[in-house]
């Protein structure tokens, strides 16, 4: 089992599920082919008019699934833990620069990281609020994988497989950084996520944005490469998160605080070429635009409304 799949692999019929004629997102049934992702089964990735998230035809079904990510983590490269983040602590003062924290808030941030990993990512942003936050941070960290927390100065983790074991409350911060390309009907994993925000509270997500630029690729071969299925069953960029408060009818209570090609995984010191390629795809989007898509990756800020205005204020 152990070398199953690599990045983008084939599927064989066997293990996948049948057809499902309507978006995972927004029900939509009218969808566009927009690239083959394999051939013989064939496994189109369908464009949604509507909601403008790109979808596997065919999803694998769940023991792919768990033989995929039962490989992904036994095979993982980076020593560090299950971080596909070359600097995170470079992506924690990222997130962390976008959060204003409440006036009347608790000692301790309380931060929910799906998909996390060992939740670095997480811990590196409670270190970047320390200032604001002299109880450190509560990070419930749900990962499938069972990977153990990191260990981190001034940061208490509880751990759960699923969002339904993790017990209910709200959090500041949470955070979904490269994990719902992974799942094959995302969409009550993302509300579930929106709704566990308290008012005030920011929600992060990083997915991957490979269509437009896997579509001007030379050998369809390159392009399915960058799409990686079946690892990446959604490809989510600029309009899916521009719309998607809309298309979830959650318009009323939260807004796009920011939504931006993504921050550039790779560091110059690790991955010179790779990181020196990304940072000039995306850079030309501040060059030419919005009609500009060739960035690989999209990231999107949202927060949730303050209800009630707090006692002493709003925000800072
Ligand atoms: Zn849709």
């Amino acid at each position: 089992m152990a070398t199953y799949y690599h990045r983008a692999a084939h599927v064989p019929e066997v293990d996948l599920r049948p057809p499902d004629p309507s978006c995972p997102i927004c029900g939509h049934t009218e969808r566009i082919p927009r690239y083959e992702l394999q051939s013989e089964p064939e496994v189109l990735l369908l464009g949604c008019p509507r909601c403008h998230v790109a979808s596997a035809s065919r999803m694998p079904t769940e023991e792919a699934l768990d033989r995929l990510y039962g490989c992904y983590y036994a095979g993982d490269p980076n020593p560090g833990g299950s971080c596909t983040f070359d600097d995170p602590e470079r992506l924690g003062r990222a997130i962390a620069r976008e959060y204003s924290p409440r006036v009347d808030r608790d000692p301790s941030l309380r931060v929910l990281d799906f998909g996390g990993g060992d939740g670095t990512i997480a811990a590196k942003v409670v270190q970047a609020l320390a200032h604001a936050y002299p109880g450190g941070g509560e990070v419930t960290l749900v990962d499938a994988s069972g990977t153990p927390p990191t260990d981190a100065e001034g940061v208490r983790f509880s751990v759960h497989r699923t969002i339904a074991d993790a017990p209910e409350r709200e959090f500041d911060l949470v955070i979904a950084s490269a994990v719902l390309e992974h799942i094959p009907y995302p969409r009550p994993v993302l509300l579930s996520l929106l709704e566990a925000l308290g008012g005030g509270g920011l929600f992060y997500a990083r997915t991957p944005f490979m269509l437009p630029l896997a579509r001007c690729m030379p050998t369809r071969r390159i392009g399915r490469e960058l799409l990686c299925y079946p690892y990446h069953v959604h490809d989510m960029g600029d309009r899916f998160w521009d719309g998607v408060l809309e298309v979830l009818g959650m318009a009323g209570e939260y807004h796009v605080r920011r939504s931006r090609p993504s921050i550039v995984e790779q560091t110059m010191r690790r991955h010179p070429v790779r990181a020196a390629a990304a940072r000039l795809l995306k850079a030309g989007r501040r060059l030419f635009g919005p009609h500009y898509r060739l960035v690989g990756g999209w990231e999107v800020f949202v927060e949730r409304d303050h209800g009630e205005m707090p006692a002493g204020g709003d925000r800072r």
